[in-house]
């Protein structure tokens, strides 16, 4: 194919044809985090009722809702967000931040997802080149994003996409792609095991609930990805990061000790930081454990 060996020998086009890429992928990252825990609320309550059976409150609206409909309005004034005010970053900066309608500030956090899907995009074009790597790297990446940052809003990992993120790991390494099919598997296994297990030793000792079973599937999923040799140090650095966030906010007062805090976050980095530096990490432990 031409345009494959055009990218190929033109790093340039390469880099800003993925750079574009992350950034436009930002943009509906941002539509998923806000619109997908809204979704699962409304089919919940749906369900309830079916089962309750109980009818629908008055003034209800049933207007369909999904990841496409209805178009993004501002959540202030309700105007109609158009094509050019939803370029990735620069409509942003070209509208000062606010609404063009109501002159509400827009959230930042709209441009920072943006900038960051584009500067990861960026980073695994670079780090793994013109490969297949590259693209299914980014797809892992895109969901941790999101994951993230809607468990860091509802503490929720959602199984719509921690589910299809672990059967697409196994597929993926079913052609060796990162890592092969039986570290794969056994990632998998070990990592919703390892994580469930800490899970009923905790309660059966405090009686508290300390995470939820979307961390288990985060933690397989990432197995599934990347093989079990990289669960130790996902794990390992996800509850330093943790317990660290997490004192300093109690410390801060800005947290109450009895809430538990997301775990999803700190999984999610950690294995990131895996994909990209893993194999260096889990050298650099080998060495370690092995000098005298
Ligand atoms: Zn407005």
């Amino acid at each position: 194919m031409p345009v494959f060996e055009y990218l190929q020998e033109t790093p340039a086009a390469y880099y800003t044809l993925m750079g574009v890429l992350g950034l436009i992928i930002g943009s509906f990252l941002n539509v998923v985090i806000h619109r997908l825990p809204k979704m699962l609320q409304q089919n919940w309550e749906r369900e309830c009722r079916i089962i309750l059976a109980t009818p629908a409150a008055a003034g209800e609206i049933n207007e369909t809702y999904n990841l496409i409909r209805p178009r993004s309005r501002c959540p202030h004034c309700q105007r109609m967000i158009r094509a050019t005010e939803n370029i990735p970053i620069l409509s942003y900066i070209l509208l000062h931040g606010r609404c063009s309608g109501c002159g509400k500030p827009i959230s930042i956090r709209y441009p920072l997802v943006e900038a960051l899907s584009g500067g990861i995009a960026l980073l695994l074009a670079w780090y793994f080149g013109f490969t297949v790597q590259a693209v299914l790297a980014l797809v892992l990446s895109w969901a941790l994003l999101a994951l993230s940052i809607i468990d860091l809003d509802h503490q929720l990992l959602p199984d719509d996409i921690t589910l299809p993120l672990l059967w697409t790991g196994l597929l993926v390494n079913l052609f060796g792609v990162f890592t092969d099919t039986e570290s794969s598997l056994i990632g998998a296994m070990a990592g919703y095991g390892v994580l469930w297990s800490v899970f009923i030793l905790f309660r059966l000792v405090t009686g508290k609930e300390g995470m939820g079973y979307g961390d288990f599937k985060l933690l397989a999923a990432l197995g599934a990805w990347l093989g079990w040799q990289m669960l130790p140090q996902i794990i390992i650095l996800a509850s330093l990061c943790g317990a660290l966030v997490g004192l300093m906010l109690i410390l801060l007062r800005r947290h109450a000790m009895s809430r538990p805090l997301p775990f999803g976050p700190y999984l999610a980095a950690a294995g990131w930081l895996a994909l990209i530096l893993g194999r260096d990490l889990n050298a650099l432990y080998v060495q370690w454990a092995w000098t005298p």
